[in-house]
């Protein structure tokens, strides 16, 4: 009888959509733990796991509203934290933000998704970073939108390369997606670029969404401009949470807020809220961690210093990388990753799943493939510098012996 039963195939609508950072590799890790190895994973922006611990108050707060967490709050999310969002909106300069133009979900990956879900048409155009946050190509394919990738150029500090933006605008393109920080790059965009950039969405009548979620991982001094502070007169939609600034991933707490040309969406504006409330609300005990977190003190200020925890992680792990012979690497100005390049003729990889595959069985360092980011060639590769530096040295220390060996053969 089983034998006429028909398989069970996931829908024509997940065909293109890929999100590797946690696809195949990761499987292969996960077999060769329970084989009984040790696995350095430098593979995902987790804080947490690796002692990078949440302000405390934080955890206080959604103790002590625990037992007040029980029920579902309003679909946008609960007033206070709103509030705080809105508050924290006003610090970065972004005009006109009431706490109706908040909502707050599941971690910024829910509304990544529902954003797009809310947009797009069948074969509307949205332009993305190459390389990106694979999340956000993902959630176009998702939508069944197509997704038009404009390079960011390594030799400017992985700052958009503007013609290409402009090279690539069709008039299907609905929207200009700007990750900044950005992840996996760790560039930090001058307000000269995003004046660019907004006068290309000006020109071309596009959306902006604007990922920030690593706004406040910034070294050397470095500071953060949300791009919605300078498009008072276009629509922008900009995204943030607890999981890196405040290392609580997993309470999956964040929030977008609609800015600038409200009174153009009303329709879209409509369907985010009905997106929103078929989802009735996001975590509630969560929620109470946004007005501490916000409010509180700013504790990553402290480990981004040249002194702190993360500033010297960045900086060791920059230096071993950029200094294996045949591998270049831009120094991340912000966020938790470096983007190394292998030098095509020293590596003349044509497939960079295979390398990190292959890397990961030899010296059991886990790391994800550039594609994975939608970069168009196999010649880069992520690194997460969350782990402890002993680890991190070790598992550096592992990449560059393997690469020798490469480079000897
Ligand atoms: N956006 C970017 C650029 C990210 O790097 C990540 C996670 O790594 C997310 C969004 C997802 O954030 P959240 O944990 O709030 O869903």
């Amino acid at each position: 009888m089983s034998g006429n039963r028909t398989t069970v195939s996931k829908s024509d609508k997940l065909h293109d959509v890929c999100y590797d950072i946690r696809g195949p590799v990761l499987r292969e890790a996960h077999r060769l733990e329970d084989e009984g190895h040790r696995v350095i994973k430098l593979n995902i922006g987790n804080p947490a796991p690796f002692g990078f611990e949440a302000p405390e108050e934080l955890l206080q707060d959604v103790i002590h509203n625990l037992p007040d967490s029980t029920g579902y709050c309003h679909s946008k999310g609960l007033f206070p934290a709103r509030k705080a969002v809105m508050q924290y909106t006003q610090t970065k300069g972004i005009p006109d933000v009431t706490v109706d133009d908040i909502i707050i979900g599941n971690g910024v990956s829910e509304l990544i998704v529902m954003a797009m879900q809310a947009l797009l048409n069948n074969g509307d155009e949205v332009l993305l970073p190459a390389p990106d946050y694979p999340l956000w190509t993902a959630a176009v394919r998702l939508s069944g939108g197509n997704p038009v990738h404009y390079l960011c150029d390594e030799k400017q500090d992985w700052q958009p390369a503007l013609d290409d933006i402009r090279a690539k605008i069709t008039d299907r393109t609905k929207a200009l997606v700007i990750i900044n920080p950005n992840n996996p790059t760790g560039a930090n965009y001058d307000p000269a670029l995003l004046q660019e950039m907004v006068k290309i969405a000006r020109e071309h009548d596009l959306i902006i969404f604007a990922d920030e979620i690593y706004d406040k991982i910034l070294y050397d001094g470095e500071q953060h401009t949300s791009i919605a502070s300078m498009a008072e007169d276009l629509l922008c939609i900009t995204f943030n949470g607890l999981s890196k600034n405040y290392r609580a991933a997993g309470f999956r707490a964040g929030w977008m807020v609609i800015s600038g040309a409200k009174y153009r969406a009303e329709s879209y504006i409509e369907g985010l809220d009905m997106l929103a409330s078929m989802r009735l609300c996001a975590n509630v005990p969560s929620q109470h961690a946004i007005q501490a977190a916000l409010g509180g003190y700013q504790s990553i200020s402290d480990l981004v210093l040249p002194t702190g925890r993360l500033g010297r992680q960045r900086d060791k792990a920059w230096e071993m990388l950029d200094s294996i012979p045949g591998v270049s690497c831009v120094k991340p100005k912000s966020a938790l990753y470096l983007f190394p390049k292998l030098d095509p003729k020293v590596f003349p990889f044509q497939d960079d799943e295979a390398f990190v595959l292959d890397l990961l069985r030899q010296e059991k360092v886990l790391v994800v493939q550039g594609t994975a980011f939608n970069w168009p060639n196999p010649d880069h590769f992520r690194v997460v510098f969350l782990p402890r530096m002993d680890d991190l040295q070790d598992s550096i220390g592992r990449i560059a012996e393997y690469l020798d060996r490469i480079r000897k053969k």
